[in-house]
């Protein structure tokens, strides 16, 4: 079979990339070894965590704040294996919504491993031993990532486990260690502790979130420890974890070099993730990746070092996130098109699901510090929102940064309730250069919480905010 394009890989940079591709008229196949489509995000990141994330929201709500709104239930509990099967629906429906668009774009779809015999030439290993021989103009490598290992410390899958495996547990745990203060360990660790798991956090670097804008850790991590009691051990270096019937002890090293240990159920290793290019046969073509992370080298059009073979997603450079994944999938299928399309990396946004949720997207004070940006910051507090008074979603707040001389609004930083949505217009504003004054200047509905971001900018413009 001859296509214009072969994607390799159905998550969200692969699915996406496939779609525009066929909407541009292109001869389009996609290969997924896996049965179902939508790789990490539908599968086993995004989709399910959030569905396990407003499980276990809901539940945390139930116990801890609907008698002060006046609600009062009795017998209150857990049912894991109705959560765990809801989750499982939820996934089942968004891959079964990719099976459906690849039918109506009319994409050739082949379950198995794809792999280079040349840059013109995929073969496709099925699991039944068979194996299929595909021709292309062009490829798109789209294989995402696997979570990182520690060499020094093995995943058993059963007590010791990865993102993957929290995604299936049959029991509401007592106590639960998760390395790694990262969106991941922190959005799992947040689902189990709302359930009434004891979590510990153990983070090597003294901040949790460390990439983001140093106020936001600092605020998660106080709200985190009040509301749901977790823990936080930072500067703590793992050094191992073994299993002895239902126990897992995790050693670590704390800054002072002294020797810690602590006892748990399960510990979640949430290090962070790793390129994935095994059984890919690179090196039929000439491509080698990157020593650390493992990433293949692209050029600014996305472009590896084979001309018509193409890198989207995790696989390559840049925030490990979906929607990330998403747009260069349309900037490579638009790119083969003919087309001039643009993504601007400083202007993606990052968010964590936590409650608070956090979210950012532009520079960080930090960053603008170093880059000697002359800039001027403005803050407004949940606790002054009346909608956030209304809901009782007081913790939090809104940061907006802008240049000094212009005005033009150069990061924004928020935690606080839905703050995942509210960042939308945060982007909308930057990727048209708008002022802190333009954001102060329209009109915001009331009372919303996004009135906190108008009320940020107004303080960034001027100190002119007007509920503090
Ligand atoms: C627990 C968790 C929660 C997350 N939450 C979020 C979130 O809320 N928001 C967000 O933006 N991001 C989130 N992420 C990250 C997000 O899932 C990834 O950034 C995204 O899935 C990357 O997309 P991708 O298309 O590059 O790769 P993937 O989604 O990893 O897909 C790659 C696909 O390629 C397939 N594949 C690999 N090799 C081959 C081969 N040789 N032949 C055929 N198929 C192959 C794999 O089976 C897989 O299906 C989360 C991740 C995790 C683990």
């Amino acid at each position: 079979m001859q296509y214009d394009v072969i994607v390799i890989g159905s998550g969200p940079g692969g699915y996406v990339a496939a779609i525009r591709c066929a909407q541009l008229g292109m001869k389009t196949a996609i290969i997924e070894k896996y049965s179902t489509f939508g790789g990490t995000c539908l599968n086993v990141g995004c989709i399910p965590s959030k569905a396990l994330l407003d499980s276990s929201e809901h539940f945390h709500n139930a116990a801890h704040s609907f008698t002060t709104h006046g609600i009062n239930l009795k017998d209150l509990k857990v049912d894991m294996k109705q959560m765990i099967a809801r989750k499982d629906d939820v996934v089942a429906q968004n891959t079964a919504g990719i099976t459906y668009l690849f039918k109506k774009n009319k994409i050739d779809t082949y379950e198995g491993v794809g792999s280079f015999v040349d840059k013109n030439t995929i073969k496709v290993q099925k699991s039944d031993g068979k194996a299929e021989t595909l021709t292309t103009k062009n490829v798109i490598i789209a294989t995402g990532s696997k979570p990182t290992a520690l060499p020094f410390l093995p995943v058993d899958k059963k007590r010791i486990i990865t993102s993957t495996e929290a995604l299936t547990l049959k029991e509401v745990p007592k106590k639960m260690i998760v390395i790694g203060g990262g969106v991941i360990g922190l959005e799992l660790g947040s689902v189990y502790a709302r359930l009434g798991t004891q979590v510990s956090i153990v983070e090597f670097m003294p901040s949790i979130i460390g990439t983001m804008d140093a106020g936001l850790g600092k605020e998660l991590q106080r709200v985190l420890k009040k509301s749901l009691g977790m823990e936080f051990f930072m500067g703590h270096k793992v050094t191992g974890a073994t299993t002895k019937g239902k126990v897992v002890t995790v050693t670590a090293e704390n800054a002072k070099g002294e020797a810690v240990q602590w006892d748990a159920d399960y510990c979640i290793v949430a290090v962070g993730r790793t390129a994935y290019t095994e059984g890919l046969g690179l090196e039929n073509i000439g491509i080698t990746v990157e020593e650390r992370g493992r990433k293949i080298p692209v050029n600014e059009h996305l472009e590896t070092s084979v001309k018509g073979v193409y890198a989207i997603g995790d696989v390559i450079k840049g925030a490990m996130l979906a929607h990330k994944a998403e747009d260069e999938g349309i900037y490579v299928a638009e790119t083969l098109a003919g087309q001039k399309p643009h993504i601007n990396n400083n202007l993606i946004p990052g968010v964590v699901y936590t409650w608070p949720e956090v979210a950012s997207v532009g520079y960080t004070e930090e960053q603008l510090k170093e880059k000697g940006i002359a800039y001027k910051a403005g803050s407004f507090p949940f606790k002054a929102s009346g909608r956030a008074k209304a809901s009782m979603d007081t913790d939090g707040f809104v940061k907006v940064l802008a240049d000094k001389n212009t005005d033009e609004i150069l990061g924004v930083h928020m935690i606080g309730p839905r703050a995942a949505d509210m960042i939308a217009e945060a982007v909308v504003a930057m990727e048209f250069r708008a002022s802190a004054e333009d954001i102060a200047r329209i009109c915001h509905a009331h009372p919303t919480f996004t009135e906190a971001l108008k009320e940020a900018a107004l303080a960034a413009t001027d100190n002119r905010a007007i509920h503090i």
